[in-house]
């Protein structure tokens, strides 16, 4: 994307501005050019740069949870990656074994077989966004925050993992592709 930018920039500045030289662009152009190759040429050589330069994959969801951080935080918004889960037709989080995610953005799904999916956080809105800090009513329920799923009798209960008081009932609906 940078070295998208970099040339784009590089090309237009001549075609807009009549003092612009053309020599000077096409220095900048071969610069560029010459160190995106030797970067991408180190990356292959040393898995070190390469992990320096494109980063490493994540685990995100393992066992139908939210990886929390070293402080117990998630690592990314809930909300861009609830999209990508429907767009995936995930219903909720029970249904997830692991969910990884790729270096290029993209985020890979491996799933429970039917008879393993558990009670999981929803992450569709209509069930979402119907969360309470008080249980009325004792059933299954997934914490919002980090998807961890339990037993509630009713009352105030605070999770175990992400000690948040944030709780959403849980969905158990098998995977339907
Ligand atoms: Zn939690």
């Amino acid at each position: 994307m940078a070295v998208i930018i970099a040339l784009g920039s590089a090309a237009g500045d001549p075609m807009f501005y009549e003092d612009v030289a053309l020599v000077p662009s096409l220095v900048v152009f071969v610069v560029i050019l010459v160190v995106y190759r030797a970067i991408i040429w180190l990356a292959a050589k040393s898995e070190k740069v390469e992990s320096i330069v494109e980063g490493d994959p994540v685990t995100i969801i393992r066992d139908g949870e939210i990886e929390l951080g070293n402080k117990g935080n998630s690592p990314f918004a809930h909300d861009e990656f609830f999209a990508e889960m429907r767009a995936q037709s995930i219903e909720h989080m029970g249904q997830v074994r692991m969910a990884i995610l790729e270096t290029n953005g993209s985020v890979s799904f491996y799933y429970f077989p039917d008879e393993d999916v558990r009670p999981g956080l929803p992450v569709i809105p209509e069930y979402y966004n119907d969360r309470c800090d008080t249980v009325t009513e004792s059933g299954e329920y997934a914490c919002c925050y980090c998807g961890h799923t339990r037993k509630l009798p009713e009352g105030k209960h605070q999770c175990i993992r992400c000690e948040k008081n944030d709780w959403v009932k849980a969905l158990a609906t098998k995977r339907i592709t």
